[in-house]
């Protein structure tokens, strides 16, 4: 046998046992990455609401649900959203796989859903088609309020049908949602942009008034007087701005077609009345986009507060190798809508605390009460309960803070005799009953 050296410091301690030794580990501090955030248990009731009536306003107005991956062939968006877009040049976050592959996080649905529509076949389906879908999108933009990292959005589509009566539905859906949601007087905002034989003339128009002024542009439009002259009208910068609001009107520029198709959005949203402002220089940031934009905002207007952005674009299937279909759609930040819920102090209802709380005392007690609790469960009552309590104290406490209106105790005498004591949490009233007749019991009870 080994004999064991006794320590000065063990050996002072007379026999007692030295405490264990803590585990010794490198510690580092983690934090959010900027531009991102958690949503935390209290928030998920505003995103509950949310998807579920963005659910069920889907299905009332014929919409189905699709899911296109978070990363994508980044050929997509450059080809789709546009290489001379602020989405693609500064935002894109991309992924360089093993085998040299270049993909993109998504930073927008839209191509993506039309991605999956050439490649499903769904041209074959009764058109239009129309889908929609939720869920977190990508954009390395500078963090400031309302302008996330990582954020969601609703998007809803309707692929295969140019009558502007669709451009007036998918506005008509994001309304409803509105609506549903309680958000009060949202506003939209309209233009048409025209297509590909009108828009080459209103391009030169742009040109030849922003000529004089070029070398008093910001370094983006300068390059946007370049590549995208559309874009200029779209600068958040005053000295920018102040141009814009000098520059000449696309709608004097629409081609017949484009002109009628505007009117005819128009005449539907009249006849749905829905409000409209016309904004001649709204164009988008999507190279995509023909004939009609449109954005909606809440109480603010400024660019951070967009709530919805969208239009119609009849080019995309197309480009993307498709048969030629027209197309609309438009998307909506979830945060931002939250956030604009809060601002105007729409409140969300929580409802789940449970009616019927199980208290128990003893070993024997918590055993027979992990049972009743998944009997609950398959009669798909919704208890609480606090296990990790040992005394009856608390437990009541925390039913009695949970408004519950039932407690079940199973205490060590109970559980011997296969009872349990009901507790009426309102008037205290209490009765011992045989533990088999308790699911019955609580249901005659709550549905009084
Ligand atoms: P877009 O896809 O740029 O047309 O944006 C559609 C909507 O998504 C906007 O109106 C916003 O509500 C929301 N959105 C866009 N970018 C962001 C962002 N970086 N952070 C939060 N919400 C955003």
């Amino acid at each position: 046998m080994t004999q064991v050296k006794k320590t000065k410091k063990t050996a002072s301690r007379r026999g007692r046992p030295s405490k264990p030794r803590k585990p010794k580990f490198a510690k580092i501090k983690v934090q959010l990455p900027k531009g991102v955030h958690d949503i935390l248990p209290e928030e998920q009731a505003y995103w509950e609401k949310f998807r579920t009536i963005v659910s069920q306003v889907a299905k009332n107005y014929g919409f189905q649900r699709i899911d296109v991956p978070i990363f994508e062939d980044i050929r997509l968006y450059q080809k789709g959203t546009g290489l001379s877009t602020d989405i693609v040049q500064k935002e894109i976050y991309t992924i360089k796989t093993r085998g040299e592959e270049i993909l993109a996080l998504r930073p927008e649905f839209t191509p993506g859903i039309v991605r999956a529509y050439i490649e499903h076949g769904m041209k074959n389906l009764p058109q239009p088609v129309k889908l929609f879908t939720t869920g977190s999108l990508f954009r390395h933009d500078k963090p400031q309020a309302g302008r996330y990292r990582q954020f969601n959005q609703i998007d809803f589509e309707i692929i295969g049908d140019h009558s502007g009566v669709s451009d007036a539905q998918i506005i008509q859906v994001f309304l409803t949602i509105f609506r549903k949601l309680g958000l009060k007087k949202p506003e939209l905002f309209i233009n048409s942009i025209g297509c590909s034989i009108c828009v080459p003339d209103y391009k030169k128009a742009l040109l030849t008034h922003y000529r004089r002024d070029i070398n008093n542009l910001c370094f983006d439009c300068k390059k946007r007087y370049k590549e995208n002259p559309l874009r200029l009208l779209d600068c958040k910068k005053e000295r920018c701005k102040k141009l814009a609001s000098k520059a000449p009107h696309v709608i004097d520029f629409l081609c017949d077609e484009c002109k009628n198709h505007f009117k005819e959005v128009l005449e539907f949203l009249d006849e749905m009345d829905i409000a409209y402002n016309l904004n001649p220089y709204l164009v988008r940031g999507l190279d995509y986009y023909t004939k009609t934009v449109f954005e909606i905002f809440g109480q603010e207007k400024g660019s951070q507060s967009t709530l919805v952005g969208g239009g119609r674009y009849d080019n995309l299937v197309e480009m993307f190798k498709g048969k030629s279909t027209p197309a609309v759609g438009a998307a909506a930040g979830m945060e931002r809508i939250i956030e604009e819920l809060k601002k105007q102090d729409v409140k969300v209802v929580k409802n789940d605390k449970p009616r019927v709380f199980i208290i128990q005392l003893g070993d024997l007690g918590k055993k027979k009460s992990l049972k009743l609790f998944e009997e609950f469960q398959k009669n798909n009552i919704k208890v609480g309960e606090a296990f990790s309590k040992p005394s009856i104290k608390s437990q009541l406490r925390i039913a009695d803070k949970l408004g519950s209106e039932l407690a079940l105790i199973l205490g060590q005498k109970e559980a011997l005799e296969n009872s349990i004591i009901i507790r009426d949490m309102v008037s205290g009233a209490q009765e011992t009953i045989p533990l088999e007749k308790i699911i019955n019991e609580v249901k005659k009870r709550l549905k009084k």
